[in-house]
């Protein structure tokens, strides 16, 4: 994989499609190791404040003036050639985030979704008009609405947990409303995102649209948000680093996609079989590094017995090890620093009178998925965000307890609930503080079309998700005319 990344100039920034910071070695480049087997991939540039400035200056510099059609075949083609390219695009996403094959291939699939969302939804003109002889007061006349991209450039920047597709669900609706974009990629994963810059290019996207800028967040993070030619800063990752954003961010537009905690909740009621599977699925899929990956299993004390020996038996069965094995469930996490941490977390909470059932095997970046029975909604491994494959067990007597330990977090991001009673749904839907409520499915559960996004600490509440990532990325505008 070093030598394609190579071979496509993968180690150079994109800054208006030009490849920039060709050949910077040591300090001013950030080496890209493969978490499985410790192999150097290869490096990117560290950007200079210069060469970020450079970037937003190109970009606000040029006005894109796509039609409709014009982006929509582009986005169209960029799918294609995901789909073309499916073998590189997931071995790529592999190699620098220790992801598995199955796992990489999902993510690929994913990608192409959200290009073929794009491209559908660019088509579709959500402009409303309304008559003004509604009241008294009223005239003949007509308002009408029309979106226009922002005038200003979009600063994104994105995670570690899916390299490519965290990647796309901001470039595409960007694209999508004709705006330009300025991305810094997690630098733990950057080269899928240059090849999804470089895709895009290759299907035609005017190169002023897109550039990828990539280096150490303490040089380039303040620039990035208060640049004066920055309208937007879309930002998805940590909660302790989007709170510093708004922070920092000033007068201007911010969209924040932050931690998560995401309970399942198993009723007395539940299929156990089918409770049991979403619990491993969401728990363990994609290494259990998604925001909405299962972080704490709540479960009814009538049928948590049964519910934790299904659990420990599908963990078992969890195929876990090299990532390219194509018969594997899981891969490594991102790095042995995250695994340490998962460790560290679970021995704590054995400590404090947790028991651990399966797991808690580590081996560098290898993190055997874990489930610890008996655990207390105040332990460290629950009342944080566990970014990894572990998966604590806590009992509750009824659902004013379920609901009570549910949102007893400070985040609020998605949840999934197990039980055909409609009285529980209701409840569910109507008092679990998250942004998404998922009736037997996992929290992570949705399409890429479809809003998106948490409340409390996991987000102001503005979605994402292709529709409303579009919104968001334009101004709308008002314009009225006399009664025809
Ligand atoms: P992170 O917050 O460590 O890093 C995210 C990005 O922020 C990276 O590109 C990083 O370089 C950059 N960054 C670092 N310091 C910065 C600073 N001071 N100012 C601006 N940017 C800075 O997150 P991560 O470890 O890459 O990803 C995991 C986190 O992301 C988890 O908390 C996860 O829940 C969250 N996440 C949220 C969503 C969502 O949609 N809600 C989706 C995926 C991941």
């Amino acid at each position: 994989m070093a030598e394609f990344i190579r071979e496509q100039a993968l180690d150079r920034m994109r800054i208006a499609g030009r490849q920039v910071g060709a050949g910077r070695e040591g300090e001013r480049a950030i080496a890209v190791f493969n978490p499985a087997t410790g192999e150097r991939l290869g490096s990117v540039p560290k950007a200079t404040l210069e060469e970020v400035r450079q970037a937003f200056e190109t970009a606000h510099a040029f006005r894109p003036r796509l039609t409709r059609s014009e982006r929509a075949a582009i986005l169209q083609k960029a799918a294609a050639l995901i789909r073309e390219r499916l073998d590189e695009v997931a071995g790529l996403i592999t190699a620098e985030s220790g992801l598995c094959r199955k796992d990489s291939v999902y993510e690929a699939g994913r990608v192409s979704d959200v290009l073929l969302f794009g491209a559908n939804e660019v088509l579709r003109d959500d402009g409303q008009i309304f008559s003004c002889d509604l009241t008294p007061h009223g005239k003949k006349r007509r308002v009408y609405t029309q979106r226009a991209p922002l005038l200003g450039v979009i600063s994104a920047i994105t995670p570690f947990n899916h390299p490519m597709n965290q990647v796309a669900h901001k470039v595409v609706p960007s694209v999508a409303t004709n705006n330009r974009m300025v991305l810094k990629p997690s630098e733990k994963v950057p080269f899928s995102a240059i090849l999804f810059a470089d895709i895009l290019y290759q299907a035609g996207l005017p190169p002023e649209m897109l550039s990828v800028v990539t280096g150490d967040p303490r040089e380039i993070a303040d620039e990035l948000i208060t640049n004066p030619r920055v309208d937007l800063v879309t930002f998805t990752g940590g909660v302790a680093i989007g709170k510093a954003i708004a922070a920092k961010a000033g007068y201007r537009r911010i969209v924040l996609e932050l931690g998560g905690n995401d309970p399942i909740i198993v009723m007395e009621d539940a299929d156990l079989d089918e409770a049991s599977t979403l619990a491993v699925q969401g728990s363990y899929k994609n290494s259990g590094q998604r925001c909405t990956a299962i972080k704490r299993l709540l479960v009814h004390e009538a049928v948590a017995g049964r519910f934790t020996e299904l659990v420990v038996d599908k963990t078992r069965a969890w195929k876990h090890g090299d990532p390219l094995d194509p018969g594997n469930d899981m891969g490594t996490v991102i790095d042995e620093a995250a695994a340490s941490l998962f460790e560290a977390r679970v021995h704590e909470a054995v400590g404090q009178g947790a028991r651990l059932l399966v797991g808690n095997q580590r081996r560098g970046a290898f993190y055997s998925p874990t489930v610890l029975d008996n655990v207390q909604p105040g332990m460290t491994v629950v009342r944080e965000e566990t970014f990894g494959p572990v998966s604590p067990i806590i009992r509750f007597r009824d659902i004013d307890d379920a609901i009570r330990i549910a949102d007893g977090t400070a985040y609020g991001l998605s949840s999934a609930v197990c039980t055909n009673r409609l009285d529980y749904i209701t409840r569910f839907v109507d008092e679990l503080h998250v942004g998404t409520v998922n009736v037997r499915e996992v929290p992570g559960y949705r399409l890429e079309l479809t809003p998106f996004g948490g409340i409390k600490d996991s987000g102001l509440g503005y979605k994402e998700g292709v529709q409303e990532a579009m919104k968001s990325f334009t101004n709308l505008k008002t314009y009225s005319l006399p009664w025809p």
